[in-house]
């Protein structure tokens, strides 16, 4: 068995409009925050990425995916997931669950939790009840209660496969 955890941390501008929405967990949720980021700014994957590749000690998101790279730039964190996934797989592991706590001040995340849980297990290749999704606010403390930034914590458990 193997256990990683990963944390990651965005600044938050004002959006308007169109413009306005953040991905968290491959979902965009609605509010008037845009995550100030060179890809698309999703705390949540790259938390979680960097989990995977903390349990097969592969270095960090940074390490794979440099932000002064101009092929990462608006890049979807989907991707930056399924290649510490395939690594994970190539080193013998898959994923037993995955926890998650995610941190906003606004917009209450409670409505969203499900859609988030559904789009990480669909990423994750993982079933029902393996995947958990959390929220809490910065209780108008600190960068996350002030609305000035966006976090998330990840932990996976991993087993070998094939015996
Ligand atoms: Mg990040």
């Amino acid at each position: 068995m193997r256990v990683g955890l990963g944390y990651d941390l965005h600044r938050l501008e004002k959006a308007d409009g169109a413009d306005g929405g953040l991905w968290l967990g491959g979902v965009r949720v609605g509010g008037p925050w845009r995550a100030l980021a060179h890809s698309d700014g999703d705390v949540v994957l790259h938390a979680l990425t960097d989990a995977v590749l903390g349990a097969i000690s592969a270095g960090d998101i940074g390490d794979l995916f440099p932000d002064t790279a101009e092929e990462n730039r608006g890049r979807a964190s989907s991707e930056f997931l399924a290649e510490a996934l395939r690594r994970m797989a190539a080193d013998g592991f898959g994923l037993v669950n995955i926890d998650v706590n995610i941190f906003l001040q606004t917009p209450k995340l409670g409505p969203f939790k499900a859609a988030i849980r559904d789009r990480l297990e669909e990423l994750a290749g993982l079933a029902a009840r393996r995947v958990s999704v959390k929220a809490k606010t910065g209780e108008g403390l600190d960068a996350v209660g002030r609305s000035e930034a966006v976090a998330a914590q990840a932990v996976v458990l991993l087993a070998r496969t094939g015996g």
